[in-house]
């Protein structure tokens, strides 16, 4: 016993634990349930919850909790304990099969972007049964959606699954048209990579900043940061090391499979990826990935950040998402294939997800835009804010020749008739070199590298989901109308490489030459939060998502007002943290160390009057102008937060922001960088760079 198989799963109520703990008529309806999206009978719900409740008591657990994931990007649990009141003051454990799918926490306090006046304070929550219950920290957890009374969702999971079913049925309709009658069903998969930084705990909890906003607000550079790309991969350190196993042995628990820890180019940097899954499964176990890695640093006397870019001047953080699109018949739809009909096929899918990135571009943009994640976009070590699509040499030549009927191959060139021929072979390593885009295909998925570390992966998901249905939708809608199959798929799908071959970009997407070539090709480059949120009630975007039946008009505007909202919340929540440092520790302990110096010289003076004592003077000059100076512009950063209250509405407040408080809080910092760089290291308010980077031996 005790061995990692044994381990792996053993706080989820998975398949087999149902199959053994459910009479077989209810272990059929829950399936049902899980692949058809059939509501379970209350009759069932008791029988499930009971079990549930029974093997949940045998782990240990004595509360449960619907966990469910609000529009803040993180999840949300409140404990209920199994206890129910019996004659003779006595009580026994309980839980019923209402319990178990509907719960009704008083969510007035969550955002909901104006969704649910405060009135109507209670929202539901309904359990989503395709993700398996665990059990975390003694309490029975219970993946569930939340919606409002109207129906309205209040969460990251109810638009995800919308927006699986949405690329499943335009999915099925195309499959349909290539013949695959076997399959019923499609799904997306998910394999996100979670980059995080750890550090020591002591220097921590001295800066108020990463305390309070999660990131450094100031801070010299420090002699060594990353140029030696001697951390990349390195030795992990015996610390990080225990802290991996750990997280590994609980993650395994609660069935997550975590695959590949190492190390990332920062110092203190730090990666971990799963295997892929179902993609609202892949969601909630990046969920619970995330909240796993925070605290099981603590135990290790670590903190673990998850902010997109904690420290200037060294490479933030992101989360790739590897995405995927298979058929219940265990066919992924962006492998290639070996005849021609697979590869007609496999060409038809990509072009819809080509054609996707293009028509909503804007939607990929939005949906990563954060004020932590717009540091990173754009900053030469994560793509830019530019959404463009990486397809590898050989298939874009491969297109090239559709396009233009012009021939392809090596000696044996032939014009490529889709349908007819078969694709020439393309070594999986040739398309996963350039790490500069947005957004690659890598042999078999597309791995989207503009998410931000500490997001939630639906958004990113949802929007990927729905924009391939669109494309796909489209597609079935034109072939299913062809008198000659072959001929009119040709023909499409060289109208669509025509159409949107804009979005395909093989070269650096570090290169400021791409952003010009970008423009000149009519791309988008939406570089800030503020500039991106606008586009989410565009036309096109509301028809998308009213059409596939993702978001209603009102919850998307829900959307753009929580984005812009939650975006002048961590701005203003950082210039204040700034003007508590400036003022109540960084000016006081500069003053004092620049009257310490003078102080001195006197001294030194006063017991030899021709004594050099050019470093203290020149020093005191020094800081006291910096001082001054930082002074003037903490003073103008206030004034730019007044400023704030006069804006109209939530966007012209972000761009307020955007252009007149963040610059504000730049210039005040690289003042107080300069003074950090004069004063004494002991008499400085704040761990440094170098002692927090490398504040875990
Ligand atoms: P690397 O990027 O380090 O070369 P891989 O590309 O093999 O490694 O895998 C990176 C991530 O992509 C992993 O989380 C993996 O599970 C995921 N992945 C692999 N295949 C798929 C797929 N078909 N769908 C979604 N994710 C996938
Ligand atoms: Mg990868």
């Amino acid at each position: 016993m005790n061995t990692v198989t044994d381990n792996f799963g053993s706080m989820v109520f998975n398949d087999s634990v149902m199959r053994s703990r459910l009479p077989k008529d209810v272990f059929r309806q829950v399936q049902r349930s899980m692949n058809e999206g059939k509501r379970l009978d209350s009759a069932a719900a008791t029988v499930v919850a009971n079990a549930m409740k029974d093997w949940a008591i045998e782990k240990g657990a004595t509360h449960f909790t619907h966990w469910f994931q609000p529009m803040t990007g993180i999840t949300a649990e409140k404990h209920d304990s199994f206890i129910a009141p019996v004659d003779g003051g006595k009580v026994i454990m309980e839980f019923s099969g209402k319990e178990l799918i509907q719960g009704e926490p008083d969510a007035s306090s969550f955002p909901s972007g104006g969704l649910r006046a405060t009135f109507e304070a209670r929202g539901y929550t309904a359990w989503d049964p395709t993700s398996y219950a665990f059990i975390k920290d003694g309490v029975l957890c219970i993946p569930t959606a939340f919606c409002s009374y109207g129906g309205e969702a209040l969460d990251k999971k109810t638009p995800l699954l919308r927006s699986m079913e949405a690329i499943n049925k335009q999915g099925v309709r195309v499959l349909r048209l290539f013949g695959n009658a076997d399959v019923t069903a499609v799904r997306t998969t998910v394999g996100p990579e979670q980059e995080y930084f750890l550090i020591d705990q002591s220097v921590f909890e001295r800066r108020k900043d990463l305390l309070y906003t999660g990131r450094t607000l100031f801070g010299a550079k420090p002699p060594k940061g990353q140029e030696l790309d001697d951390h990349y991969f390195g030795a992990i350190k015996p610390r990080v090391a225990e802290f991996m196993k750990e997280l590994d042995e609980e993650l395994w628990k609660l069935g997550v499979m975590a695959k590949t820890e190492h190390n990332e180019a920062a110092p203190a940097q730090h990666e971990l990826a799963p295997i892929y899954t179902t993609t609202n499964i892949a969601a909630d176990h990046n969920q619970l990935t995330m909240e796993r890695m925070q605290r099981i640093a603590r135990k290790h006397g670590m903190v673990c950040l998850l902010h997109e870019k904690p420290f200037a001047g060294v490479n933030g953080s992101g989360k790739h998402n590897n995405w995927s699109l298979s058929t219940n018949t265990g066919v992924n739809l962006f492998e290639p294939g070996d005849t021609p009909a697979e590869n007609a096929q496999f060409l038809l899918f990509l072009c819809a997800v080509i054609q996707a990135v293009d028509d909503y571009q804007d939607m990929l943009r939005i949906c990563v835009a954060s004020a932590g994640n717009d540091h990173r976009l754009g900053a030469a070590e994560a793509p830019p804010a530019i959404v463009s699509i990486f397809l590898g040499e050989e298939l874009e030549g491969i297109l090239d020749a559709i396009e233009n009927d012009t021939p392809y191959g090596g000696k044996e060139k032939e014009l490529i008739k889709v349908g007819v021929h078969v694709l020439p072979k393309f070594p999986k390593d040739t398309t996963d070199r350039n790490r500069t885009s947005p957004f690659a295909f890598t042999g078999n998925k597309f791995e989207f590298r503009m998410v931000g570390s500490s997001q939630s992966i639906s958004g990113p998901n949802v929007v990927l989901n729905t924009a391939v249905a669109e494309s796909l939708r489209q597609y079935a809608d034109v072939l299913e109308q062809a008198a000659d199959f072959e001929s009119a798929l040709h023909e499409l799908i060289r109208d669509v490489i025509r159409k949107h071959k804009r979005i395909i970009f093989n070269g650096n997407g570090y290169d400021d030459a791409w952003v010009r070539e970008a423009e000149r090709r009519g791309l988008l480059n939406l570089r800030a939060t503020p500039d991106a949120v606008p586009y989410y009630t565009a036309e096109k975007n509301i028809a998308l998502f009213t059409r596939h039946k993702v978001y209603s008009e009102t919850e998307l505007r829900a959307r753009y007002e929580m984005k812009l909202d939650s975006y002048c919340k961590v701005l203003r929540i950082e210039a204040l943290t700034m003007l508590d440092m400036l003022w109540r520790d960084i000016l006081p302990a500069a003053s004092a160390f620049a009257g310490k110096l003078a102080k001195t010289a006197n001294e030194k003076t006063a017991l030899c009057p021709d004594m050099d004592v050019s470093y203290e003077s020149e020093t005191v000059r020094r800081l006291s102008a910096l001082t001054a100076s930082a002074a003037v512009h903490g003073r103008a950063l206030e004034k730019a937060m007044d400023g704030v209250k006069q804006q109209e509405n939530t966007l012209a407040a972000a761009r307020y922001y955007r252009d007149r408080v963040f610059p504000a809080m730049q210039s005040l910092r690289t003042v107080v960088d300069e003074m950090e760089s004069l004063c004494d290291a002991k008499d400085w308010p704040f761990p440094s760079y170098g002692e927090i980077l490398f504040s875990v031996k």
